[in-house]
């Protein structure tokens, strides 16, 4: 059986009773292209051990099976579980683990189901759950690289460099911790059912050492969401609005000592700009301004 084509998809699916769940962001590949680039440029060998989400009736989870030492799959819908004994019959390299993986302790997740491998997450991911699942890959720190399907539109944010429309608090998250690669799209037509939107396919790898030094992590990320809370606001007057303990000419006097305009926007200041800001603010907050 092929597990990307659109008539065995449904075969297979139909004798076993399966009706797809929206809210469980299921959209299956019917496109063999597809999963083959995934897994492709997932840059896997005998040493990576692959934590796979969602593997749905198993079409990526085969491919990286192929490349990978061990497949180590979440799948939440327990009705996959005939479905998926049946695709991935006999192939050894191959764990489901039935559960939600967003309740996993995924640094242990790993010890224990993926001892002695490279730690990759490899995955089409659920497209409601984007942003809890990558904040928990990231956070859990033990991944060198994540390569995944999500909306064009949280990839683009993503990636998104300083100055442009998608540039925001998530991206420069995301930036903090990885390097970002936009790798190629895919449009609907590839799916069973059909999403409403393009997806891409993106690579993030782990950075071994953060790029600035900062001197509060958690204050940055303070400084960014309030940045981005009131895009349209100038710098200042944000920060003075989402930190609280600033007023809006002590603010204005933060980024003049790091060299910007005092009028300056957010959306204008690049992630190193923004760890400058945080420790000048954490100097001042330290001397109670
Ligand atoms: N890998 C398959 C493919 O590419 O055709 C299916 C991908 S589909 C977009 C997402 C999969 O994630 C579904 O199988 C869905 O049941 C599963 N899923 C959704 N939420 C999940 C969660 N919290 N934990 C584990 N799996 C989840």
């Amino acid at each position: 059986m092929e597990l990307t084509n659109y008539n065995d998809i449904r075969a297979l699916l139909s004798r076993h009773g399966f009706r797809f769940s929206k809210s469980l962001g299921q959209n299956f590949l019917t496109a063999a292209w597809v999963p083959e680039r995934i897994a492709e440029e997932a840059g896997l060998d005998e040493q990576t051990g692959v934590l796979e989400i969602g593997p749905g009736v198993g079409c990526l989870t085969e491919q990286l099976s192929l490349r990978a030492g061990k497949v180590l799959a979440v799948e939440l819908d327990k009705a996959l579980k005939p479905v998926l004994a049946e695709t991935l019959e006999g192939k050894e390299n191959i764990e489901i683990l039935f559960g939600d993986v967003l309740k996993q302790d995924l640094p242990a997740l790993v010890k224990e189901k993926l001892p002695g491998l490279r730690p990759v997450i490899c995955a089409n991911l659920p497209y409601n759950v984007t942003t809890p699942l990558l904040t928990a890959f990231l956070e859990a720190g033990c991944f060198e690289t994540v390569t995944v399907m999500i909306q064009r539109e949280v990839a683009k944010r993503i990636c998104a460099p300083a100055g442009t429309p998608d540039y925001g608090a998530f991206g420069l998250f995301v930036q903090w911790h990885c390097l970002t690669e936009l790798l190629f799209d895919v449009p609907p037509s590839c799916f069973v059912p059909q999403p409403k939107v393009t997806s891409s396919v993106i690579r993030l790898t782990r950075r071994e050492e953060k790029p600035f030094p900062v001197q509060d992590e958690q204050l940055l990320f303070r400084v960014i969401r309030a940045a981005f809370n009131q895009r349209r606001k100038t710098l200042s007057n944000a920060l003075s609005a989402g930190l609280g303990e600033l007023s809006k000419e002590q603010a204005e006097k933060v980024l003049e000592n790091c060299g910007f305009d005092p009028k300056i926007r957010g959306e204008a200041v690049e992630l190193g700009g923004f760890v400058k800001i945080t420790n000048e603010i954490a100097g001042k907050l330290f001397s109670n301004l």
